[in-house]
């Protein structure tokens, strides 16, 4: 592994590095020892439009190679992962300033997702439609909708670009590959993986841009010309923009967004259980997961049982909590805490740093809050909500009060009432007797309202790469 900050991660178009030595870089830094770990490329518009016509050239073979082409290309990706499972862990710690567990478990989902899409290819079958007209046949195909922008985020790095990219591809479509900003090394080695496998060129193409091209950048890339689908993970604010500029081009775009995540915690529940998950699920990666439980809503009957245990647990969840990726992150979870305290919320844990470049916030609970920012403010920090209510339609009326919609929680003894409310729960996942942050690559994943649109994962993903074609033989008349 590359430990030099000589070390360059490159724009790497149509199978191999951008050769141009006049190309920016910029420094990447690990936020918990402020020294820069390495350097990367920064793509300007133009290098982006490169990326795109390699994406398009490509394309041309790349949508009628075999599915056991594509299959066998996905389970050698597989198997790099995990033979290169301990650099794997090394670049997101260097860059995220992760926990080693969370680095591990990114490896190890990363390459089961890789698992169960190579398993899913092989059924993706069109139909063949009964037709009105006598004498004639009908054929649904499934085919690739082209080349793909895929955006991915740093926070659980390896996880959500390796599905995204590894879903397009699979479906017979070509990539490029935005990485953030923040962990292009991550992001570098799913390409590096790619290339090992034996990936034709021009098949995937990644570039990475300082913060402050992002915006131009981008806007180049959705309304390339090449560019079919645009798939995004990031912040709801963020996820507006790029939603906007896919309008503007008449783009289709996947959108993966940011959470409020509500568990409610009910009468019957195994409280000890549930505290403990609820305070892992809030501080695990410093909160920084779109799954992160932010928002704890209990039955009356048993709060005051349930607020003792949660204090208990986050204070013990907290040595697993680790340190923000940036000064900024950090800033903004901590703002919304001193916003909290100026506002009068009665806070029983933790509280807001009173230094303001602090990277290791306290686990901190916020009781009812009213009228303050961490009401529906996705804080990105090791932070939740606490609030009692008095019935199970007060319960689901409160996590429904949301502008999100990623995962909820439900904490019950009983199957029947955990999963009616589950049924009137207005979320992409509800997971009952669970840590929120919780997915399966064989299961649908996605957001309602502003937490996104469309599906990921398995089948479900392969899906949101492929287009229908209607064809149809008309016999002569009898
Ligand atoms: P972000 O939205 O701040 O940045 C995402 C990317 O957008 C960056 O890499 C940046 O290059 C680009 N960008 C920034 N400004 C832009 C602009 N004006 N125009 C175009 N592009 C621009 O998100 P992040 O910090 O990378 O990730 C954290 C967010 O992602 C959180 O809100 C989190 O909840 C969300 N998230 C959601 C999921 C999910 O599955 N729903 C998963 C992970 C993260």
């Amino acid at each position: 592994m590359p430990s030099a900050t000589s070390y360059t991660v490159p724009i790497w178009t149509d199978g191999a590095a951008f050769p141009e030595d006049s190309t920016p870089v910029f420094a990447v830094t690990q936020a918990n020892t402020g020294k820069t770990v390495h350097h990367a490329a920064s793509a300007s518009p133009k290098e982006a439009a490169l990326a795109a016509s390699s994406a398009k050239a490509a394309f041309q073979s790349w949508k009628t190679s075999s599915h056991v082409t594509r299959r066998d290309l996905i389970l050698r990706v597989a198997a790099y992962y995990e033979a290169h499972a301990s650099e794997l862990v090394e670049y997101q710690m260097l860059e995220t300033s992760c926990e080693e567990a969370w680095a591990k478990q990114n490896v190890d989902l990363a390459t089961r997702y890789l698992k169960e899409i190579a398993a899913c290819i092989s059924s993706v079958n069109g139909v063949i439609p009964q037709l009105e007209k006598p004498n004639t046949m009908g054929f649904v195909f499934k085919e690739p909708i082209g080349p793909v922008l895929c955006i991915a985020p740093w926070n659980a790095a390896l996880i959500l670009a390796t599905r995204g990219v590894a879903s397009a591809i699979a479906a017979g479509c070509t990539v490029v590959f935005k990485a953030s900003e923040l962990s292009p090394r991550t992001h570098f080695a799913i390409t590096e993986a790619f290339t090992e496998a034996g990936v034709p060129r021009g098949v995937l193409n990644q570039i990475q841009t300082r913060r402050e091209d992002a915006a131009a950048v981008t806007e180049e890339l959705i309304a390339h010309e090449a560019i079919r689908k645009v798939e995004f993970i990031g912040s709801a604010a963020v996820g507006r923009i790029i939603g906007q500029l896919a309008a503007k081009h008449l783009k289709p775009v996947l959108l993966e967004l940011g959470g409020k995540c509500p568990a409610i915690v009910l009468d019957d529940a195994d409280l000890e259980e549930a505290a403990k998950l609820c305070a892992m699920g809030a501080v695990l990666h410093h909160g920084q997961i779109c799954f992160s439980t932010e928002r704890i809503i209990v039955h009356e009957k048993v709060a005051e049982d349930f607020q003792r245990l949660l204090v208990k647990a986050m204070q013990h969840a907290g040595g697993h909590a680790g340190s923000a990726v940036t000064k900024s992150i950090a800033r903004h979870a901590n703002e919304v805490l001193q916003d909290a305290k100026a506002t009068g919320q009665t806070i029983i844990l933790g509280g807001p740093s009173s230094a303001s470049n602090d990277l290791g916030l306290k686990p901190t609970i916020v009781l009812n809050p009213r009228d303050a920012r961490i009401v529906d403010e996705e804080t990105f920090g090791p932070s939740a909500s606490l609030y009692v209510v008095p019935s199970d339609a007060a319960a689901i009326e409160l996590a429904n009060r949301s502008a999100y919609g990623l995962n909820a929680t439900i904490w019950s003894s009983s199957m029947e009432r955990a999963l009616k409310m589950s049924r009137e729960l207005e979320y992409g996942q509800v997971h009952i007797n669970s840590i929120s942050v919780y997915t399966s690559p064989t299961a649908s994943q996605g957001g309602v309202k502003s937490s996104g649109w469309g599906r990921q994962n398995g089948r479900w993903g392969l899906e949101e790469f492929l287009v229908d074609k209607f064809v149809s033989w008309h016999g002569k008349s009898a």
